[in-house]
């Protein structure tokens, strides 16, 4: 599947008489992995509810591969997220957690069509077939021998691995992350940057990554998005932002002399 192109436009998001996104514009490329930077409460997270379908904006409209996804379904949007809490089912092992996206799409297929559900002899090898992409998955994030495990048996990293299986056993179209590695110490977040983009490159699914951690921009988008008070102010390569900061609040805040 070709990796998605995103246009967000004039997007904004009002919580009561808080202004939370004010007009955002974002071009995002096929097959990116972009950063979106900024302080805290600048409404990062926001945006990637958005966009994931969690959320609805109050005006302005998200447009992928020239679709409009705004009310649509986040199922029907082909889109994964993973969280900064990891949000696994604590009574399920790793296995299960992974599977879980597969096991639904299943479900809702024998549900739409129930004859076929129920007679088709192939229900054990789709079980089969379900059991060996969770183990092609497991073993690309290195999990393999924790998959029987539960999530109060992982460590860290290991279940932020797990949430990240799952998110892209289904090959989805986007990838979103909100600071997917802030709860992680420190050697294990470094090591943890380095094999993430290494497997976006391998899969190359468009992804839109959400830090307040310079570094971590720096070191992983093919650009980024520096965004303040709701708006993104300046998107390019990390040297073109870290060298050229078109306002004083970005240099301020990737604490550069202007
Ligand atoms: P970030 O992820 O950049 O730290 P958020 O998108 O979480 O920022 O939040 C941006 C602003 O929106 C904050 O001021 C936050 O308090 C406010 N906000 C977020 N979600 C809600 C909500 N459900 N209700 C009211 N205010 C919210
Ligand atoms: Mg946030």
């Amino acid at each position: 599947m070709e990796p998605a192109t995103v246009e967000i436009r004039n997007l904004g998001k009002r919580f009561d008489s808080t202004e939370v996104l004010r007009g955002l514009d974002l071009e995002i490329r096929p097959g990116e992995f972009l950063c979106l930077l900024g302080p805290s409460g600048c409404g990062k997270s926001t945006l990637l509810r958005i966009l994931a379908g969690f959320d609805q904006p109050s005006f302005g409209d998200v447009i992928i591969d020239g679709r409009t996804i705004l009310g649509t379904a986040p199922k029907d949007r082909d889109i994964a997220m993973v969280f900064q809490s990891f949000a696994l089912y604590p009574h399920m092992t790793a296995r299960q957690n992974i599977a879980i996206p597969l096991m639904m799409s299943r479900l809702s297929f024998i549900q739409r069509q129930p004859l076929i559900g129920r007679l088709a002899p192939g229900g054990r090898s789709v079980k089969r077939r379900i059991e060996a992409e969770v183990e092609h998955v497991a073993a690309s994030l290195r999990i393999t021998a924790q998959l029987d495990r539960r999530p109060a048996q992982l460590s860290g990293g290991q279940k932020q691995r797990v949430a990240i299986g799952r998110a892209i056993i289904r090959h989805p179209r986007l990838f979103l992350m909100d600071e997917p590695l802030s709860s992680l110490d420190a050697a294990l977040r470094t090591q943890m940057r380095g094999e993430l983009v290494e497997l976006q490159r391998r899969l190359s699914i468009t992804t839109v990554y959400v830090t307040h951690d310079q570094t971590e921009a720096m070191t992983m988008a093919d650009r980024i998005v520096v965004m303040m008070e709701g708006k993104a102010l300046q998107v390019g390569t990390p040297l073109e932002i870290f060298h050229d900061p078109q306002h004083l609040s970005v240099a301020q805040f990737l604490g550069t002399p202007a």
